[in-house]
């Protein structure tokens, strides 16, 4: 093999290299946005939840109060009942009485409805409640994660830019800028073997001439339909 060949092959490594970590490297915040919705989606499903049983316990505690006021009503009736001389006075307290009682037993079995409704909420609560604190667990560590595969990305881009660097110094300048446009104009390979008398990078047929210059020249040798620069590898 050309040592032409080689050292470019051996650029084009680290090229794709740095290319894959690039776009590792971009792919980072989405990672990190989607973790950080999803932990705020558990959150917001808890707080409604909460904000449910909070509008039932304070249902039930104005349904308390208005029994306590009715109760307190009957009682003043009572007193009253004790003092009334007329008759049909006294048959009309007495049916506010049995209204207000009425009114009681009505307010009573709503009561009981809203406090069964709360009973449904709390297991409900609960299940949030473990669901958000293992959402909770889980983004810490994938926070954590990010940070350090984001940490190495950096540090193996700064190692291999020098390596890179060193490499682009001491390439064959014509060569050098052929591999440059075309890793620029293809962005994928810009260097390919020939498997099976096909191009690495097109696939097409190469003609025998091309193959037996790859083979045995002296100088690049370049595929006739995707440009890219060809050489041999031993099947
Ligand atoms: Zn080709």
């Amino acid at each position: 093999m050309l040592p032409v060949i080689e050292k470019l092959l051996v650029l084009q490594d680290r090229d794709r290299r740095i290319a894959q970590l690039k776009a590792e490297r971009t792919r980072i915040p989405e990672q990190t946005a989607a973790t950080e919705q999803s932990l705020k989606a558990g959150s917001a499903r808890l707080d409604s939840l909460r904000d449910q049983a909070k509008h039932i316990e304070a249902d039930r505690k104005k349904l308390e109060i208005d029994v306590e006021a009715k109760r307190a009503q009957i009682a003043k009736y009572r007193t009253q009942l004790s003092l009334i001389k007329s008759n049909t006075e006294y048959q009309a307290l007495l049916k506010e009485i049995a209204k207000a009682e009425q009114e009681i037993d009505v307010i009573e079995t709503h009561e009981l409805e809203v406090m069964e409704k709360s009973d449904q909420l709390q297991p409900a609560v609960k299940q949030e409640q473990a669901a958000l604190k293992e959402i909770t667990v889980k983004a810490e560590a994938e926070r954590a994660e990010l940070q350090k595969r984001s940490a190495m990305i950096e540090q193996e881009l700064v190692k291999l830019q020098t390596e890179r660097g060193t490499l682009v110094q001491d390439a064959d300048p014509d060569a050098l800028y052929r591999y440059e446009r075309l890793m620029h104009s293809k962005s994928d390979f810009a260097i390919v073997p020939i498997r099976n008398g096909n191009c690495g990078g097109c696939h097409l047929n190469i003609p025998p001439q091309l193959v037996h210059n790859a083979k045995n020249g002296t100088t690049l040798t370049s595929c006739d339909y995707c440009g890219r620069i060809l050489y041999w590898q031993p099947e």
